[in-house]
């Protein structure tokens, strides 16, 4: 039986239109083909994990106090994280979790958070706080080939530029920045997004490219993972779809 592990960082402070049902989604999608997942919590002040020996390390969303909160311990798990993405760990990022993964997040008042600087982008909000990307968004990607759109829900002050390759082109919503054409930041084992939602309950190809990719990724013999009835998540994304695109 093949197996992955995931580690589950700041889930009692980043968990933002639950994000933490991404990792219910993961795990039931292992389960139903029979793949063992192991979920381990990493919090403030936990014991410092071997972040290498995990296939897909994810973080959720928070506000802009949460990210303060958790700003030091973060900056102590730097050299782990760094290494574990190097050594093909898969890194699940969203809102929050993304832009601390970037250079820096600066705040409505011009404080900065400072980031790991894994990426090059770099995040700062609107000083007027009144003015949020908040609301619905759709993306088209790309999967392995495959054309898929993803929908979502966002909900951030912060305006992340420098995004060498995202994750999506915007065919409605804002994304990256106020009226951005791009959304998130994707690498072959990075995906970050602005998606809450959870963002996987409705986009079953985004968690079957990660699942894929942690089961695969020390192995000779890469497998292709099973087809699951996702006609349910299917028609709420045609809904959600529908109703955004053609009004
Ligand atoms: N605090 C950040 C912002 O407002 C992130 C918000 C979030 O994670 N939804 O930009």
């Amino acid at each position: 039986m093949s197996k992955i592990k995931i580690l589950h960082m700041y889930a009692d402070m980043l968990d933002l239109y639950g994000d933490s049902g991404n990792m219910e989604v993961i795990s039931y999608r292992c389960k139903m083909r029979g793949i063992e997942c192991c979920i381990d919590k990493y919090s403030v002040d936990s014991e410092m994990p071997d972040f290498s020996s995990y296939d897909l390390i994810y973080i959720g969303g928070g506000a802009d106090l949460e990210q303060q909160h958790i700003s030091d311990d973060l900056q102590k798990c730097k050299d782990g994280i760094e290494s574990a993405r190097k050594n093909g760990s898969f890194l699940f990022l969203i809102c929050g979790g993304y832009q601390l993964m970037g250079k820096y997040y600066r705040d409505a008042d011009g404080n900065d958070i400072p980031g790991l600087g894994l990426f090059d982008y770099y995040t700062a909000a609107e000083p007027n706080r009144r003015k949020r990307c908040i609301g619905n968004i759709v993306i088209r990607t790309e999967f392995t080939g495959k054309t898929v759109d993803i929908v979502g829900f966002e909900n951030h002050g912060g305006q992340t530029k420098d995004v060498k390759t995202p994750l999506g082109s915007v065919l409605y919503g804002h994304g990256n920045c106020t009226k951005s054409s791009h959304e998130g930041y994707f690498e072959k084992n990075v995906i970050a997004t602005y998606m809450h939602g959870p963002c996987l309950s409705k986009n079953p190809e985004i968690s079957d490219y990660i699942i894929e990719y942690c089961v695969n990724r020390n192995s000779d013999t890469p497998v292709k993972l099973g087809k699951l009835d996702d006609d349910l998540e299917l028609k709420c994304r045609d809904i959600m779809k529908e109703r955004l695109l053609n009004k």
